[in-house]
């Protein structure tokens, strides 16, 4: 029986991945292919069209809309990618030239990545059923999505939820945006691999050594002292910035997710928890749950977007 189903395109800075799946989550068809960040934008967004075409033919079933991705802010409104730095992406208007590319009459939907993952699992995946929750995505760097009352928080530009260049410490490491102490420089693989620079390389040991996140976790796990002295950093800082999340937003969960955050969550979650409950509220902190992402590929977060889409349509938020 034909069944409706959602395109995602989760749109990367040398990759584009795509589902089709329905609103259980069930996935008819899948592709991966790659991006040249050094094409102009209407070369990337004609390869898009293309990726889509062929996962549509390949699910055969009848298509409720599609949903888009990308990295930075985005107008989730207008649909326009307002700056995907990794693309080289300045106000390019992403759903307009796929509409006309692909010439299919079905809505389409844009967000940021990060949003996207955070609506992908609030259909798909470890937020089911829940309304007020955050998302945090730790990967090379640190973002954040927020569904408060059932809504995804976009801000006034797009940069809503920016949680990776809030300042820790203002007297911390510098920050790639010019700031000192940011979030993501403690706690993302950009946090792990300065932590390794400030406090493993004082060991001559380690000085001739590639140094990669992996490495890092690795040696914390067999109780190397001053890679545990790393890890213990960014797990408090994850907690920091959970307990900030937690104090403004008051959700009832915290998902963690991104590349590290699941392949490092049970390294990172206990010394996050610690941090976490000495700077909440009691009432707050009795509310909060903190869990593992559940949604299995980056692209079921932007199909998320039409599910959510054509629910909170006439809101025209999404
Ligand atoms: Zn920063």
């Amino acid at each position: 029986m034909a069944e409706q189903i959602a395109i995602g395109v989760d749109v990367g800075g040398t990759k584009a991945a795509y589902t089709a799946a329905n609103r259980s989550g069930t996935v008819f068809a899948e592709y991966t292919d790659r991006i040249n960040p050094r094409e102009p934008a209407l070369t990337t967004i004609g390869t898009l069209a293309d990726g889509i075409r062929r996962v549509i033919r390949e699910a055969g079933q009848p298509v409720a809309g599609i949903g888009v991705a990308c990295p930075g802010p985005v107008d989730a409104v207008a649909g326009v990618a307002l700056n995907a730095v990794n693309l080289g992406w300045k106000n390019v208007p992403l759903r307009e030239a796929l509409q006309t590319k692909l010439e299919l009459d079905v809505p389409i939907w844009l967000q940021n990545d990060v949003n996207a993952g955070a609506l992908g699992e609030m259909v798909f995946g470890a937020a089911r059923g829940e309304s007020n929750f955050v998302y945090l995505a730790v990967g090379t760097g640190l973002g954040g999505g927020a569904v408060v009352n059932g809504h995804i928080v976009n801000g006034a530009n797009g940069w809503a939820m920016e949680v990776g260049h809030m300042s820790l410490n203002p007297k911390g490491r510098p920050c790639t945006c010019g700031n000192v102490g940011c979030a993501e420089m403690y706690i993302s693989g950009k946090g792990l691999l300065a932590g390794a620079a400030e406090h493993l390389l004082s060991n001559p040991e380690y000085r001739d050594i590639t140094i990669t996140t992996h490495r890092v976790l690795d040696l914390a796990q067999r109780g190397e002292p001053l890679a545990r002295k790393v890890v213990d950093e960014a797990a408090e800082a994850l907690g920091v910035v959970m307990a900030w999340c937690a104090s403004v937003l008051n959700p009832s969960l915290i998902v963690i997710g991104g590349g590290l955050g699941s392949a490092a969550y049970e390294s990172l979650v206990s010394g996050a928890m610690v941090a976490l409950r000495a700077r909440l509220l009691p009432d707050v902190h009795s509310a909060l749950r903190v869990v593992k992402a559940g949604a299995s590929t980056s692209a079921l977060g932007p199909a998320a977007l039409v599910w959510y889409g054509l629910n909170a349509a006439p809101l025209a938020d999404a």
